[in-house]
C-alpha cells in the first residue's frame, strides 16, 4: 500500500510547549518530502494552521474538508489547494477517511481524540485496512496510553488492536513505522484474498 494522502488530526489551538509547533513543522517537511498530499480539517488555526503552512511553504498539496457551520466563523483556511465545503461534522469525517490513505493524530483536544477513536473503531470494525499512527510529542499522550494499557489489561481492548497504532514522538521514525505498517497490511491484504 503506497502512502499517497494522509490525514492529519491536530488541535485547534496550538497547546503550551513549543515542541508542538516544531513537531508539526518537521512532520509536514517529511510528508512533502515524500510526496505526500495532506488531508485535514481546513482549519486555520492552532496547529491545523501551523501545519497547513508548513505544508504550503514547502510547495505541498494540502487539501481541507470543513463544514459549513465552521467556514461561516472564518475558521477556513482560504489558501489552500482545495477546499471541500459538506454538510456536516459526519460527512467531513467520512469524506476525510475516504481521501486518505493513513491517519495521523498530533497533539490536540477533543475534536482529535474523537477523530482519532473514530478512525481507530473504524478499522476495528474492517471498514478500512489503512494504518494509523500518533505522534506523541513531549509525552503528551502518555496519560492516554497508561489509559488504553489498563483497557487491555482488563479486558475490554484487545492487545492486538492496540499494537495496531504506530506511536511515536519522533516524526522521522513515525513516518517510517506508518510505512512498516503501510506494508505489513497489504501483505495481510494479499493472504486474505
Ligand atoms: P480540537 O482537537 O478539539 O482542537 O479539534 C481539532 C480537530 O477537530 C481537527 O482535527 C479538526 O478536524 C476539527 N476542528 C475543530 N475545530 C476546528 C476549526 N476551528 N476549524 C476546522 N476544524 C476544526
Amino acid at each position: 500500500m503506497e502512502l499517497r494522502s494522509v490525514c492529519v488530526f491536530c488541535g485547534s489551538r496550538r497547546g503550551k510547549k513549543l515542541e508542538y509547533a516544531s513537531s508539526t513543522r518537521e512532520l509536514a517537511g517529511i510528508l512533502v518530502e515524500h510526496n505526500v498530499r495532506l488531508i485535514y480539517g481546513g482549519g486555520n488555526v492552532g496547529l491545523m494552521g501551523i501545519l497547513a503552512d508548513a505544508f504550503l511553504e514547502l510547495g505541498g498539496w494540502v487539501e481541507g474538508v470543513i463544514p459549513k457551520v465552521l467556514l461561516g466563523k472564518e475558521m477556513a483556511h482560504r489558501g489552500l489547494s482545495r477546499l471541500h465545503v459538506v454538510e456536516s461534522m459526519h460527512q467531513r469525517k467520512a469524506l476525510m477517511a475516504s481521501l486518505s490513505d493513513a491517519f495521523i493524530a498530533l497533539p490536540g483536544g477533543i475534536g482529535t481524540l474523537e477523530e482519532l477513536f473514530e478512525i481507530w473503531t473504524w478499522e476495528k470494525i474492517y471498514y478500512h485496512q489503512k494504518p494509523i499512527g500518533v505522534l506523541d510529542v513531549g509525552d503528551y499522550y502518555r496519560p492516554l496510553r497508561i489509559f488504553l494499557k489498563g483497557m487491555v489489561e482488563e479486558g475490554f481492548l484487545p492487545g492486538s488492536l492496540l499494537s495496531q497504532i504506530v506511536w511515536e514522538s519522533c516524526p522521522q521514525r513515525l513516518w517510517e513505522g506508518m510505512l512498516t505498517q503501510a506494508s505489513r497490511k497489504s501483505g495481510q491484504k494479499r493472504i486474505n484474498s
